[in-house]
């Protein structure tokens, strides 16, 4: 069994690796080829934690397994992380353990590789404003990817707590872009791709907020009852989503399903794109928005390709298992 410790991914995986390892398993979801499981999420009753799998299969990569961890919120008084999490891999002829994956890093990549494929092939090629929502610990990386995608010339961003907000000028700063901190409507009324990434429970951005053409990458929601979106806004646009099933339970599509606005036909998987099925955007002044709610396959794949990068680079550890 090979074990690729935390300390080690940063070094064995970019942002280029995970966006290509997501695009690829994003499509094998869309042929079918590839499935998650359902999802178990527990509040366990001990350390306020919440603990969970996400797990599947895609056979056309043989990645079969599960990232299991969740949500300590008492573990930054220990200097730890309050998300914890831990990819196993299994082998998909005999069943044995084939390797253990640290997946704190590998999660906030994976994530931030969502919302760049959804900005590849949604937003405007000509987009030049990137509205951030959000400053959390998920923020840096959505925004580093972003900026891959497009040539963007301005950052704006705005959170619920503002003081959080130097992180993302940090960033901006290293990337040589200028950046603002503003209110929501001026984000709205001059982004053209807007990345919400935040653990809000009530809606943040009004459908009067956006204008024609922008591209929502709305990444926060991924548990039944957190909101980023008006119900409106995601009704009024073309919506994109990892898998449908968790759109309409957990993620940012629940609120206009509850509501009647949109139903599970108005929503196409973003592998449709990727693998040109669906078109994608169908004019410059539509709005599209993708809903990434976190599928375990994501975890599978990145923890595949580290491995995989671990075992070419001769830094693997192997043990007895
Ligand atoms: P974090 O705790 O580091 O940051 C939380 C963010 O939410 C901050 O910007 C904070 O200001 C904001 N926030 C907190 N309370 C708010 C409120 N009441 N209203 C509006 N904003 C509020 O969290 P993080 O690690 O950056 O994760 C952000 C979100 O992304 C979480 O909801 C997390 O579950 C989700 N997430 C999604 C995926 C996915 O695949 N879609 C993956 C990882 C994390």
């Amino acid at each position: 069994m090979i074990i690729v410790p935390e300390n080690q991914i940063a070094e064995l995986m970019t942002p280029a690796d995970c966006l290509v390892a997501v695009e690829e398993v994003f499509a094998s979801m869309a042929k079918r080829s590839a499935y998650n499981f359902p999802v178990i999420r527990e509040a366990i009753g001990y350390a306020d934690a919440l603990y969970g799998f996400k797990s599947g299969f895609d056979r056309a990569n043989l990645a079969l397994g599960l990232k299991s961890g969740g949500f300590w919120p008492n573990n930054v008084q220990k200097g730890l992380a309050n998300h914890q999490s831990s990819v196993f891999l299994f082998d998909a002829d005999t069943g044995k353990c084939r390797a253990v994956v640290g997946g704190n890093l590998l999660t906030a990549l994976r994530t931030a590789a969502a919302s760049a494929i959804s900005i590849k092939h949604l937003a405007r090629k000509d987009a030049k404003v990137l509205g951030m929502i959000g400053a959390g610990h998920q923020s840096t990386f959505q925004l580093r990817a972003a900026v891959e995608q497009c040539s963007f010339e301005k950052i704006l961003a705005w959170n619920f707590h503002p003081e959080m907000l130097s992180r993302l000028e940090e960033v901006a700063r290293e990337l040589e872009l200028p950046f603002e901190a503003v209110e929501l409507d001026r984000l709205g009324a001059e982004s053209d791709v807007i990345i919400s990434i935040t653990s809000s429970f009530a809606p943040i951005l009004k459908a009067s907020q956006v204008r024609p053409g922008t591209h929502l990458a709305c990444m926060g929601t991924d548990t039944k009852g957190k909101q980023e979106m008006e119900a409106g806004l995601v009704a009024a646009a073309t919506v994109f989503t990892d898998e449908i099933a968790q759109a309409v339970t957990i993620g940012e599509c629940q609120h206009a399903i509850e509501r009647k606005l949109l139903s599970r036909a108005d929503i196409t998987e973003l592998g449709a794109v990727i693998t040109g099925r669906h078109p994608g955007r169908s004019s410059p002044d539509e709005i599209t928005l993708f809903d990434g709610t976190g599928v375990g396959l994501q975890d599978l794949a990145v923890a595949s390709a580290a491995v995989a990068h671990a075992v070419s680079r001769g830094t693997a550890i192997e043990v007895d298992f």
